[in-house]
């Protein structure tokens, strides 16, 4: 590759940051890294009725929770701004006259009625919408009158017929579009002076220099468009790849509608995901490694990519694989890590009655069951409770043979030979005392476990009896005792 590698993600503002477009964002990236090339963040804002500020907030938010930093944009004081396109409406405005001049765009009056009506029109002939091309060539004397009606106009880009639009696709191979696919002459600049996003993304590519523009195929048809732009405004084409749609698991696209929340980064992030398993997983989802690699780093991942090896057939969004991906990063991420993320999990509770360190004892004894880890409040918040509830089913399951008053009576009268703080030493403990009572496995745990974490499945019950101390201890399996005999 001979010239410097040049891409981008361009999203518009005008809904939070989809997983689709995360991808299509680390695909940009990833191809950056693996050239040595330059990813760049623009801001499609020229939708002002649907483009809001808060959506450009979580946009950054999802790409800098993903890990996905960008190379270039205004300076503000640290890291860079995005470009957005409302800072330069004027210049593609000069862009529009220079099509003008070439008599390859023209001033067209029709009214939003007008074109409403054109469209029923079409509707009721069974036919699909397209622009008729009516006011490509007005007489001077329409236009004047046109104007003298206070009639505004938009600029329409000529969409000659018939005519293939086909280019080499980087992930698609081959693509060929009919230009009468393709809805009529297009208007570049609406009659507000505003660009559309077809013309002003085109002399936007051509202005950053883009190398390569790699999105998602929805924008196949938008893609010809944009060529037959290039070609008249007589600019070298980028390189077009279009990674495939994601569908659910019951083939449906991933929408808003049908999925709701589901297809936000940021419902991933609230939930308890790890960026790294979301990184990963998005990169898997329709990328393959040589070697079939299934876990990899953002950086391990910049290594390989490789365009060519992405799948031209629609990925499947599968909801049970990413939270593997998920379990695998909250068991393998540095302990540290899963503390720091797992606090705002606990802001509601007070976690003052533990030491930093018990808390880290806390969060590494109940990781390895999270799939997420906003379910880790729910596995760790006995260690907090001031009581331990026992509902009756758990009575009965683990309270209710005679062995459990014995079990909890003994271990409380011992409870001067537990070394708290040492997780080992306190499970050794606990079985040493099951042998003098002839007691093992359920006999001797549930008692124990149920009164300490109000379950019978959790974490090592020495760890709980280490992490929880003798103060809590005493009075959990005090507390139990008052309940029992318990059958
Ligand atoms: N604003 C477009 C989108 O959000 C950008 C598509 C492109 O990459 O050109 O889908």
């Amino acid at each position: 590759m001979s010239e410097k590698v040049r891409v981008r993600i361009a999203p518009s503002p005008t809904g939070h940051l989809h997983l689709g477009t995360a991808r299509t964002a680390l695909y940009n990236y990833l191809y950056a890294k693996r050239h040595g090339g330059t990813f760049v963040f623009r801001l499609e804002d020229t939708d002002e009725e649907r483009s809001r500020e808060s959506f450009t907030e979580d946009i950054i938010a999802g790409l800098k929770w993903l890990g996905i930093a960008w190379d270039e944009g205004p300076d503000i004081g640290g890291p860079f701004a995005p470009y957005r396109q409302t800072e330069k409406l004027d210049h593609y405005n000069d862009f529009a006259k220079k099509l003008i001049d070439k008599g390859l765009a023209y001033y067209a009056y029709e009214t939003p009625e007008e074109l409403a009506a054109l469209k029923e029109a079409q509707k009721a002939e069974n036919k699909a919408p397209r622009y008729d091309n009516s006011h490509r060539n007005l007489t001077p004397e329409l236009i004047e009158k046109y104007i003298e009606e206070g009639r505004v106009p938009s600029i329409r880009f000529r969409i000659e017929e018939p005519h293939v639009v086909s280019w080499n696709d980087g992930i698609k191979g081959e693509i060929k579009i009919e230009a009468s696919d393709l809805g009529g002459d297009m208007v570049i600049v609406k009659s507000n002076g505003v660009a559309i996003y077809n013309f002003a993304v085109v002399v936007d590519d051509v202005d950053m220099e883009m190398t390569q523009v790699i999105r998602g195929e929805d924008h196949i048809h938008n893609t010809a468009k944009q060529i037959l732009l290039y070609e008249a405004l007589g600019y070298k084409m980028p390189e077009f790849a279009h990674a495939p749609l994601i569908f659910d698991m019951e083939h449906r696209k991933l929408s808003k509608r049908h999925h709701g929340e589901a297809v936000h980064i940021d419902k991933y992030r609230i939930d308890g995901y790890m960026p790294e398993a979301m990184v990963n997983y998005l990169a898997h989802m329709s990328w393959t490694t040589v070697d079939d690699k299934e876990l990899f780093t953002l950086e391990e991942a910049g290594e390989l990519f490789d365009l060519s090896r992405v799948s031209k057939s629609p990925a499947v969004f599968d909801i049970q694989k990413l939270q593997w991906f998920n379990g695998h990063y909250i068991r393998s991420l540095p302990l540290a890590t899963i503390v720091e993320r797992s606090l705002p999990y606990f802001g509601h509770i007070d976690i003052s009655g533990y030491s930093t360190e018990e808390f880290q004892q806390v969060v590494a004894t109940v990781r390895d069951g999270l799939s997420m880890l906003s379910e880790i409040y729910g596995a760790a918040a006995f260690y907090f409770v001031p009581k331990i509830e026992i509902d009756a089913e758990l009575k009965e399951k683990a309270l209710s043979k005679d062995n459990a008053k014995t079990v909890l009576t003994e271990i409380l009268k011992n409870l001067n030979q537990l070394p708290f703080g040492d997780h080992a030493g306190c499970k050794l403990v606990v079985d040493s005392l099951g042998k003098e009572l002839g007691m093992k496995g359920k006999d001797l745990y549930w008692p124990l476990r149920a009164s300490l974490s109000g379950k019978v499945q959790g974490p090592d019950l020495g760890s709980i009896i280490s992490i929880l101390g003798a103060e809590r201890v005493k009075a959990r399996l005090e507390d139990t005792l008052s309940l029992c005999p318990c059958a």
